[in-house]
């Protein structure tokens, strides 16, 4: 969505920028490539993605328990998962004159050529029998394959190497005896986990969708491998809740069926739930794979510990695995898409965020009709209070007209906004007294409303 940014996309980037949501990392340095920063309305927007999703998949549940790992681990763990390895290289070509990078799977892919699974030399193969140039009209250099991991030194003689995680489900592997020894969880159950993540990628690109550094909400689901088919299916209809849930419109979610010599050599099936992104078409937003009993194998080795559930009867066996993986980031920009409205009100354009109400950054915004009368603003505060002690996240906004709040809060996604004018003091009609209008983000329509009714209202 950055070069290819159709007028859409650019007004979201825009006006996430704008209202709060996301900056550019660095911005006064000039930036860095890659990063984004949160701003007041984004983490709101994040937060609220992140605990829906925990109180779904792990409040909500039997079965799931909550992790929380080291983003620094023993290098030896990314050894035994085949991270150091070329498992977990891009393929990367320059520009032979400029030295700019690129992926060589992306630029072939922007080419309408597919290079999904091929080799470095098959990459160059295509890229000479297409006599493929960089998009600056240049040579290009050779694919070679670019660990994506970043490296790092601990201690102060930096004798130790490590990496910041690539993704957070090494960590659940690894904890996976202290759970079992610790919960005696029933098979099947899963370990879940939201945390930070980093890629070395090649080149960022497209706003959130590609960036070095992210977050990412992740299960791994322990299963008898007799199991497995049964598990996926339900957890496959548990994700298509979940994306219903913060508001994708089914139309615009694709379950993309990973072509069986696509697959990573351990997987046996792997869906990449793709989202519809305005002028970029479907591509990832989450993926869900049967990793089998691969890494827990692999870690066994590595380390020497045996990585087996005991069950009550039988021989003690080491699970198989299904991983529903989430990146925050990408789920915050489907909702961002699918919230984007505009519509026409009293005869002007308005833009506004028609995001679920359990996801909006404020639930409700507050305001007395006019801020220069104190009996206004002193009622108003009482209301303000009220509701936040029962939402939390209330907005004060008492800036400009009520028209100019009511756009305002339209464009950041609050559904509601509560005004305190004269009838909520009884001046006008005594019927009406502590009664407030309270005016609709989708419909623009205005209820009076009861004080003491407006948070089951609200609800
Ligand atoms: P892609 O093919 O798009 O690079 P991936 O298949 O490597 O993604 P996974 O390793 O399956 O991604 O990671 C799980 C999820 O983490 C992805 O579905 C995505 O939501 C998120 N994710 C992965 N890499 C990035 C990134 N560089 N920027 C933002 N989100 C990411």
């Amino acid at each position: 969505m950055n070069e290819k940014l159709d007028t859409k996309m650019e007004k979201i980037t825009s006006l996430a920028k704008r209202r709060g949501f996301v900056f550019p990392g660095s911005d006064i340095y000039g930036g860095l490539k890659g990063t984004w920063d949160f701003g007041p309305l984004g983490v709101a927007l994040n937060n609220r993605i992140k605990s829906e999703w925990w109180k779904m998949f792990v409040d909500g549940r039997e079965d799931m328990y909550g992790l929380d790992s080291s983003i620094l681990m023993n290098e030896k763990v990314w050894e035994a998962s085949g991270h150091t390895g070329a498992g977990f290289a891009d393929p990367l070509v320059e520009d032979a004159k400029t030295g700019e990078r690129f992926r060589a799977d992306h630029l072939l892919k922007d080419n309408g050529i597919e290079a999904e699974g091929l080799s470095a030399s098959e990459m160059d193969g295509l890229i000479a029998d297409n006599e493929l140039k960089s998009p600056a009209g240049n040579q290009l250099s050779k694919v070679k394959d670019f660990n994506l991991m970043f490296e790092t030194q601990i201690g102060a003689e930096g004798k130790y190497k490590s990496y910041l995680r690539p993704e957070t489900a090494q960590g659940i592997f690894v904890n996976f005896k202290n759970v079992v020894d610790t919960l005696s969880p029933k098979m099947p159950f899963g370990i879940a986990q939201i945390g930070k993540a980093f890629r070395n990628e090649i080149a960022p690109r497209e706003w959130l969708f590609r960036v070095r550094e992210f977050e990412q909400m992740e299960i791994e689901y322990f299963v008898r491998e007799e199991q497995w088919e049964e598990e996926f299916e339900t957890l496959r209809l548990d994700i298509q809740k979940w994306h219903e849930h913060i508001g994708l419109a089914p139309e615009n979610i694709r379950e993309y069926e990973v072509p069986e010599n696509d697959l990573a050599h351990y997987s046996k099936r792997t869906i990449d739930f793709e989202y519809n992104y305005p002028g970029k078409g479907f591509d990832e937003l989450a993926g869900f794979a049967y990793r089998t009993d691969h890494d827990l194998k692999n870690h066994e080795e590595a380390s020497g510990v045996k990585m087996r559930y005991v069950p009550a009867e039988g021989s003690p066996f080491i699970p198989h695995v299904l991983e529903p993986s989430f990146g925050v980031g990408r789920a915050l920009t489907a909702v961002l898409c699918e919230a984007y409205t505009e519509d026409e009100m009293n005869g002007e354009v308005r833009t506004y965020l028609k995001l679920p109400k359990h996801l909006a950054p404020y639930r409700v915004a507050v305001s007395p009709l006019l801020k220069n009368k104190p009996q206004l603003v002193e009622k108003a505060r009482a209301v303000f209070l009220q509701l936040k002690k029962e939402f939390g996240n209330v907005a004060w906004d008492d800036n400009g007209n009520v028209g100019k709040r009511y756009r305002r809060q339209d464009e950041i996604g609050t559904p509601a906004c509560v005004v305190i004018d004269f009838e909520t003091l009884g001046e006008e009609d005594a019927s009406l007294k502590d009664t407030v209008t309270v005016r609709d983000r989708d419909t623009g329509e205005q209820s009076r409303v009861a004080i003491a009714e407006l948070a089951s209202y609200l609800k």
